[in-house]
């Protein structure tokens, strides 16, 4: 399956790599859309959030992005998690990710 976040999970493309545990890897997103701009990505491959039914899944995509954001330091001052589904939520990448923006004040802000 030619899947470009597959291939970032099994190392076969490069990414930045911020965190990791036993199901996720947290990397930088390439074209940031705030100081910090990460991607939660689940190392099993799920097109979309609507072809996830595992709820542990879910429920650890969310602790992942709060260990992420405690790393960064933004966990208290606070930071925006943003899920696309599908072709009018505006995913581009058909493997399940969550985006986490962080680092400046994100009224305006979107993924
Ligand atoms: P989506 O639009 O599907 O919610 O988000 C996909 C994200 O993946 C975009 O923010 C895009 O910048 C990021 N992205 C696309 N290709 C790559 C890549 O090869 N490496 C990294 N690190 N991020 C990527
Ligand atoms: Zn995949």
């Amino acid at each position: 399956m030619d899947c470009l976040f597959c291939r970032i999970v099994k190392g076969k493309l490069a990414s930045e790599v911020v965190h990791e545990n036993e199901g996720f890897l947290v990397i930088k997103d390439i074209h940031p859309q705030a100081p910090t701009h990460l991607l939660v990505i689940p190392k099993a491959h799920y097109p979309t959030l609507v072809d996830c039914v595992d709820e542990g899944v879910l429920g650890r995509m969310l602790s992942t992005a709060v260990e992420a954001a405690k790393k960064y330091g933004f966990a208290e001052s606070g930071f925006r998690t943003v899920i696309n589904t599908n072709r009018e939520g505006g995913q581009t990448v058909f493997h399940l990710h969550m985006h986490i923006l962080g680092g400046e004040p994100l009224s305006e802000k979107m993924v």
